[in-house]
């Protein structure tokens, strides 16, 4: 199973980080290690000092396909869930800095904690979908698919351009502004719409 990632796909968080807009979408991926299942605890490493929450829509795969038509890529998932890709900043800017790979920053044990799935019929617009993040009951981030850059259907047929998508793999599909750090002994709920669909405690 692969995880990809969408960065840069809403334009205040990019703003946020001060990155150029992209004129495609800015891929990255993290291994299978990277999830962690909802309720369970995520361990702050001791590698980095700046872990920050980016909450996101994750798309499932639910049928193969390579250079899938944009027309067509709504066929390619039937459900979607709520993931934070957590991501180590410290370690991310230095890599940048470098044009290094982000991998370590973005792909170490447990940076994607992940809700359940759901079907894309419980939701009646998939372009006008709001989801959230409260950080020890505080509301950090809001966000609304319909401010994405590259939508999900451009996202599935783009990256099928590059790799075979196969079933159950998972696309992370970026965030909106309002990133922060945790702390050990946090509390994060993720909401799509109004449902609470995720909680992480940061031990
Ligand atoms: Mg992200």
């Amino acid at each position: 199973m692969k995880i990809f990632a969408v960065g840069r796909n809403y334009a205040e968080h990019i703003a946020e980080l001060n990155n150029e807009r992209p004129k495609e979408p800015v891929i990255f991926t993290k291994p299978e290690t990277a999830l962690i299942k909802n309720g369970l605890p995520f361990f702050y490493p001791d590698f980095t000092k700046d872990i920050h929450f980016e909450v996101e829509i994750v798309l499932r795969i639910s049928k193969q396909g390579k250079h899938i038509d944009e027309k067509f890529a709504h066929k390619y998932f039937n459900s979607i869930a709520l993931g934070i890709d957590f991501t180590a900043r410290d370690v991310q800017t230095k890599l940048k800095e470098k044009g290094l790979p982000w991998d370590i920053a973005k792909g170490f044990d447990g940076s994607a904690p992940i809700s359940e799935f759901y079907p894309i019929s419980n939701f009646a617009d998939l372009s006008n979908l709001t989801f959230s993040l409260l950080q020890n009951g505080e509301e950090k981030q809001l966000g609304n698919t319909n401010m994405m850059l590259f939508d999900f259907p451009f996202i599935i047929s783009h990256l099928s351009k590059y790799f075979t998508l196969k079933v159950g793999d998972l696309i992370f599909t970026g965030t909106p502004k309002g990133v922060g750090p945790i702390a050990i002994g946090d509390h994060l709920e993720g909401f799509i719409e109004n449902k609470k669909v995720l909680e992480v405690n940061v031990k």
